[in-house]
């Protein structure tokens, strides 16, 4: 079944078992399956609490390989001459563990890196070992950058420097000459093309980033003149990222051939064809060029991309290039899972509805009584106007003191009655109106999860990106709640409130209702890119623990890695404090405490043993079935 469009957006690594449980197919869906509740069960028994960031080694390997065997059987089917090189972007997810498996795995693909800084670089060159690979340096670079671009050039590695603005060549020119290496330059240009989306300024003319045609010609006659020409070896664009519509991309890579096609008429020794990032996620599941999905599957992307550069290079007796694609988000998105628990609920109450109220009772509320016991199908939509009516109305009278705290609390026990009613019968109208419509969602349970969406799904809150949320459990059971999740941080942005579903996107998800004394846990799919390293620590909470599996082919499992998440002291010390001399300062505060008489001494080793554990522990709450307490 298709639980919560499972089918559509989990690109078959994930589904759901006859046991109601999410499992994950890393060897496709006829292979072995791990169930996300027994991971879960072997992280709680050796004491790991949730939130937990869940990696997949096996997603990260088979995402790679996916990527190079259709650009390969493109170039095959199609005759193309050229080969396919891709690079991952460290700035995606720039984690020791991701960096080190994304080396480790690509190597039988000579699958490179691209770095956007110095940290980058340095990184990236401690890891790639394949000489092969390309290591392509974007961003903007200083001598130092340079300097080490340089030296690994002089080591062997496959090493780029793109030209982000006209002032780095002759930086890189004269450091070449002093240090004795002949570099190989790229140019990244900015192309007139553009894409929607949410990064739509990283192209087009008004793009921050590359060099304007007149730019790139300067450039072309500088290295004439220092006959340097043959250094120039690559043509980098970058249209944006998750770029929903395969058209943007063909119309952009079409630009940018005719660009390579002007180099080498001009003397460039063009090798390298780098079309940058772009390639899209299907978080949805919809396939359509909606922000959140892609109007193409891999294998078209693949294949446009190899016909349309084949068809302008042949037509201009030019060999075809090295095709390079800087794939970040679709490389990494699917690897990585946060696992997180519920730690509450609230809801609005059922109360009863006075039959009479007593004499003296304002007349709004009257009213409100009366659109109550008169509500019918017929008239939904003006007892849905006369209760807002009625309600603004007492809410005014409370202001200005004309009616009492009981009087307004009936008031709103009334209102939500008829909220209730109307949300019960919405279904059988024809055309309600748009707010009718959304009134079951205003009655939405909330759900208390035990995460920070500003460290843990920062798009979600910045640029409204849709992750996958759902249950990985008890999905044998119908849910029964319509819910609206909040996060722990004190901030009201601090919530999920668009959901993915096989019915389109919808503003509440259904779940179960939260049994006493037992875990209920969530999964958002499809985090692996760029969330991790945008998260920031809002309200102090910082990074969730994070383990790594890896699958057999038998479907065995061993978690390869664990990483404890920040404690209390580690975040202190982001922001300055020095963890010691808090804990200084407390002990200062509790003798102070036992000398004026506010606490005992033995209430004040209780305290600071108390004080010390927190210091030393998770940022995160103890949820219902963790270790330490429920
Ligand atoms: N290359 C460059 C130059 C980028 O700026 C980016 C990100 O925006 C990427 C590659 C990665 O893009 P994506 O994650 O869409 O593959």
């Amino acid at each position: 079944s298709d639980l919560y469009g499972i089918k559509n957006w989990g690109s078959g690594y994930f589904d759901v078992s006859d046991a109601g449980n999410v499992v994950i197919t890393p060897f496709g869906e006829n292979g072995p399956t791990v169930s996300i509740p027994e991971v879960i069960g072997g992280l709680k028994d050796r004491g790991m609490n949730l939130p937990v960031l869940l990696r997949i080694e096996n997603i990260l390997e088979h995402q790679i390989s996916v990527l190079h065997d259709c650009f390969n059987s493109s170039i095959h089917e199609l005759g193309y001459k050229g080969e396919f090189r891709g690079v991952f972007p460290v700035k995606v997810n720039q984690q020791e563990q991701v960096i080190r498996k994304i080396a480790e795995y690509g190597k039988e693909h000579h699958h490179g890196l691209e770095v956007g800084s110095k940290a980058e670089l340095i990184a990236a060159l401690a890891y790639l070992e394949d000489k092969e690979a390309c290591l392509v340096c974007n961003g903007y670079k200083d001598q130092e950058f340079v300097d080490m671009a340089l030296y690994a050039c002089k080591m062997g590695f496959n090493c780029i420097l793109v030209l982000e603005m006209p002032g780095e060549l002759p930086l890189i020119l004269e450091r070449s000459e002093a240090l004795n290496v002949v570099p190989q330059i790229g140019v990244r240009i900015k192309l007139s093309s553009r894409a929607g989306g949410h990064w739509v300024e990283s192209g087009g003319d008004l793009s921050i980033f590359g060099l304007s045609t007149a730019e790139v010609v300067d450039v072309l006659d500088a290295l004439r003149e220092k006959g340097r020409l043959d250094s120039l070896q690559l043509l980098h664009f970058h249209l944006g990222s998750q770029i929903s519509n395969i058209r943007d991309i063909r119309e952009a890579l079409r630009e940018a051939c005719r660009v390579y096609a002007g180099l080498v008429d001009e003397g460039a020794q063009m090798k390298y064809l780098d079309l940058g990032g772009g390639l899209a996620v299907d978080y949805d599941g919809s396939h359509t060029n909606y922000l959140s999905s892609r109007n193409y599957t891999l294998k078209e992307y693949c294949a446009d991309i190899v016909e349309t550069v084949m068809s302008i290079m042949d037509e201009r007796e030019i060999s075809h290039p090295y095709i390079i694609t800087e794939s970040g988000r679709a490389t990494v998105a699917y690897y990585s899972v946060l696992l997180f628990d519920i730690l509450d609920v609230s809801r609005l109450e059922e109360r009863p509805v006075p039959e009479t109220l007593p004499e003296g009772t304002p007349e709004p509320i009257l009213n409100l009584l009366e659109v109550y016991n008169s509500i019918s199908l017929k008239n939904l939509q003006e007892c849905y106007n006369d209760a807002i009516y009625y309600r603004d109305e007492v809410r005014q009278m409370f202001r200005v003191g004309n009616s009492s705290l009981r009087d307004r609390s009936v008031a709103e026990t009334i209102f939500w009655a008829i909220i209730k009613e109307i949300a019960l019968r919405v279904d059988n109208v024809k055309r309600p109106s748009e707010e009718m419509a959304g009134i079951q969602d205003s009655l939405a349970s909330i759900y208390y999860a035990n995460m920070s969406i500003f460290q843990s799904l920062p798009d979600a809150w910045a640029i409204e990106q849709l992750f996958p949320v759902m249950p990985v459990h008890r999905l044998d059971e119908q849910p029964t709640e319509k819910v609206v999740l909040a996060d722990i941080t004190c901030d009201c942005d601090g919530k999920l409130d668009r959901f993915i579903d096989t019915r389109g996107v919808q503003r509440t998800l259904d779940l179960h209702s939260l049994r006493q004394g037992e875990a209920y846990n969530l999964g958002a799919f499809l985090v692996g890119a760029y969330q991790e390293t945008l998260g920031d620590l809002h309200n102090l909470f910082g990074d969730t623990n994070v383990v790594s599996i890896h699958v057999e082919p038998d479907g065995s499992f061993d978690f390869v890695r664990e990483l404890d998440g920040d404690s209390v002291a580690d975040v202190l010390s982001y922001v300055e404090y020095d963890p010691k001399a808090v804990l200084e300062r407390f002990r200062t505060m509790a003798e102070r405490g036992v000398r004026e008489k506010y606490i005992t001494p033995s209430e004040r080793f209780s305290i600071m043993k108390a004080y010390e554990k927190c210091l030393r522990g998770s940022t995160y709450l103890k949820a219902c079935g963790s270790k330490t307490s429920c």
